[in-house]
């Protein structure tokens, strides 16, 4: 079995030193168990907060341990009456080949609603993320502006599309002239920033948004977020969903202080993980799924392909080489 663990804990951007390959003696099939071979990794933002030694609201992965994280595989043996052999299972186990896993730690894949990537994103995490942030907090109204940051990223473009099927006006910042592209020629998005290229991003920001900023989605933080605060209207409300411009930042990282925007303005900011949704995630879900089959939500993915590749295209996060959804192939059906 290969696995990547976390050989040290890394200090601003992770390198080749963040990670090591090992190969590891299977484990015997147990009673209850199921053998599973992956098929797909997802690499996530999220990710970057693990390999940090904080209290946070997941835990930090343990040096010299397998990289946990979202993944798709197939069961190869079972010793489990609830799987067999060829059924396609998700669950947490990250980063290698194969895995032994007890039948409650991965929860079978119905084949029937799209192709089973879909939920490492649209129909899984980032898909429900973007569903509850948007509509618990940012609770975008017919006509109303909503900015997203990241837009083009996994949570990105479902936020926008969500916010479309409300009749919102959307308008989406990300780091290039082929995500723009593909904001408003694909996903219909009304406007787009090219954050990386602009002069000047508050003159776009205005043009972009005539009527003001009654919903940011935040997905990015810094010098972007501070730009969109100053564009907020009345009542305007802040999902932060993330903050990836500051994860490999060493310092912190401290800009506009909003405390008068908000009063002026009576906005409200919150945060979230989307834990905090647990309990409604089988409504999310089958809303997602309903969506996707009408043909209201659509996704793009970038998938690279090998074992060997994952950490190169989780640093690709941080790079933005990703459009939608960015996964890593290691295994054949
Ligand atoms: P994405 O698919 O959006 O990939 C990350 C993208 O972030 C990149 O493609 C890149 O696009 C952009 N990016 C990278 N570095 C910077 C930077 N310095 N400044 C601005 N943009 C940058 O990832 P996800 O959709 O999985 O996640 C998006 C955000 O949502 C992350 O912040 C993540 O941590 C957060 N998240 C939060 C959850 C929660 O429960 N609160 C759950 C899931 C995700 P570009 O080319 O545009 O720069």
């Amino acid at each position: 079995n290969n696995q990547i663990i976390l050989a040290e804990r890394p200090e601003g951007m992770p390198d080749k030193n963040t990670f090591q390959f090992v190969k590891k003696d299977l484990e015997n099939v147990k009673d209850g168990q199921v053998l599973i071979k992956t098929l797909y990794v997802s690499v996530d933002p999220y990710m970057r907060g693990r390999m940090e030694n904080v209290e946070s609201y997941v835990e930090p992965f343990k040096l010299h341990q397998v990289i946990e994280g979202g993944s798709i595989g197939e069961v190869l043996e079972s010793k489990s009456d609830q799987y067999k052999a060829g059924d396609v299972v998700m669950g947490m186990f990250g980063w290698q080949t194969y895995y032994v896993a007890g039948e409650n730690e991965v929860r079978q894949i119905d084949l029937s609603i799209a192709p089973i990537t879909t939920n490492l994103h649209i129909l899984g995490m980032t898909g429900l993320t973007a569903y509850f942030g948007l509509l618990d907090i940012g609770k975008p109204k017919a006509g109303e502006t909503v900015v997203i940051s990241g837009a083009a990223g996994s949570v990105g473009s479902t936020v926008g599309q969500i916010a479309k099927i409300k009749g919102a006006r959307v308008v989406g910042i990300a780091g290039s002239d082929e995500k723009i592209n593909f904001l408003k020629e694909e996903l219909n998005f009304d406007e787009g920033i090219n954050y990386r290229t602009t002069d000047d991003i508050k003159a776009d920001l205005q043009r972009a948004c005539p009527d003001g900023v009654d919903v940011y989605f935040d997905n990015v933080g810094g010098e972007i977020s501070d730009a969109v605060m100053t564009e907020l209207n009345r009542n305007a409300r802040v999902p932060v969903c993330g903050a990836i411009s500051s994860y490999n930042k060493e310092e912190q990282d401290i800009g506009l202080r909003v405390q008068q925007i908000l009063i002026k303005k009576s906005a409200l900011m919150q945060g979230f993980t989307i834990g905090n949704y647990s309990d409604r995630f089988k409504e999310g879900a089958k809303q997602l799924g309903k969506w996707l089959q009408e043909g209201e939500l659509t996704y793009r993915e970038t998938i690279r392909e090998g074992f060997e590749n994952i950490p190169e295209a989780f640093l690709d996060l941080f790079r933005g080489k990703n459009i939608g959804k960015l996964l890593v192939k290691i295994g054949e059906q």
